[in-house]
């Protein structure tokens, strides 16, 4: 497990983490969101003992990084942003290369590395472009390159720096379904600033802006949350009907508050409820007679609680 506590990093005089805590468990995916700046990538090189704090602390499994960072190393893989490649490398001569750098009992030895390398191939489904030059490979493989080097010595907690940036669609799905598959028995810390990323991979998100924690959630609640309520009882059902239903209408059904008629479509109108009305709304239309071809209770977008956060 990871856990970061009162966490700041100081460039200058500008506070890139401000007093910053949170706690990742084992076999947890932890979302780690942000806007461009925010101070991802600063809390994950000091959590990877790539750079010392200003004050605060971060223990890996238990161990301080700042007192015991042999021990951590251990403990811990890293993808870095833009994820760093000699290119004139061959896939299995990079990860040899990289793998003397882990000390590592799974790793000591030409037979043992040998054989985690054609492990750690299979965990990031590589086997087929494992022939190849790095700079042959597509961004989507290079990517599992990187995983692959940062799970050579089997750590506890992976922590991965914006791993699906620049790929495409499909590459991202994939690179999702590699890092799902090897979550089990690991705990591990991803950045992005894509908040359906979160929702598509994660159990909990944690957000800062500017430094300072903004949210700190499992994505259970978060979902719940999102599902129920709008604003503070605020309900928004959206519904299409066969004919046009005038607003005073509507307005018969007890609980309405507002009606909003489209004004292009106007079979097309939103009503405001301070609850869910929706039974409510069915029963009545049908006892009028009117035809309801559709009818949606809006959901909060996880856009738009990313965007209010941290604007
Ligand atoms: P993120 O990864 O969330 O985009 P960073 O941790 O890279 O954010 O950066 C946080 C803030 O710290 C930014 O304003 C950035 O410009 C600043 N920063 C990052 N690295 C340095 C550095 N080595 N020296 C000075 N300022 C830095
Ligand atoms: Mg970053």
């Amino acid at each position: 497990m990871l856990s970061i506590k009162n966490l700041t990093k100081i460039y200058g005089s500008q506070a890139a983490v401000d007093n910053l805590s949170f706690e990742a468990k084992k076999g947890e995916i932890l979302g780690f969101l942000g806007p461009n700046g925010a101070g991802k990538s600063t809390t994950m090189k000091i959590a990877t003992c790539y750079m010392a704090a200003s004050s605060g602390n971060v223990e890996v499994c238990g161990i301080d990084v700042a007192q015991n960072p042999k021990a951590v190393r251990k403990k811990i893989g890293y993808l870095p942003e833009h994820n760093p490649l000699y290119l004139d490398m061959y896939v299995k001569e990079y990860l040899a290369f990289m793998g003397k750098f882990y000390d590592s009992e799974i790793l000591k030895g030409g037979t043992k590395l040998k054989k985690r390398i054609d492990k750690v191939i299979e965990l990031v489904k590589l086997e087929r472009e494992s022939h190849k030059q790095l700079s042959q490979l597509s961004k989507g493989y290079r990517q599992r390159v990187g995983l692959a080097q940062a799970l050579l010595h089997n750590p506890e907690v992976l922590i991965l720096d914006e791993p699906t940036t620049g790929l495409d669609p499909n590459q991202i799905v994939e690179i999702r379904q590699v890092i799902k598959s090897i979550s089990a028995e690991k705990t591990i810390i991803f950045s992005t600033h894509i908040m359906q990323e979160v929702q598509a991979l994660c159990d909990r998100v944690v957000i800062i802006n500017k430094g300072k924690k903004v949210l700190d959630t499992s994505i259970a609640k978060l979902n719940d949350k999102l599902k129920t309520e709008l604003n503070q009882n605020e309900y928004v059902v959206n519904l299409e009907t066969e004919r046009q239903i005038p607003e005073e209408d509507w307005k018969q059904i007890g609980g309405v508050v507002k009606v909003e008629i489209n004004q292009i479509e106007p079979t097309k109108v939103k009503l405001f409820t301070q609850h869910d009305l929706r039974k409510e709304i069915f029963l009545y239309s049908a006892s009028q007679n009117w035809i309801l071809l559709e009818m949606q209770q809006q959901t909060q977008s996880l856009e738009n609680v990313f965007h209010q956060l941290t604007k």
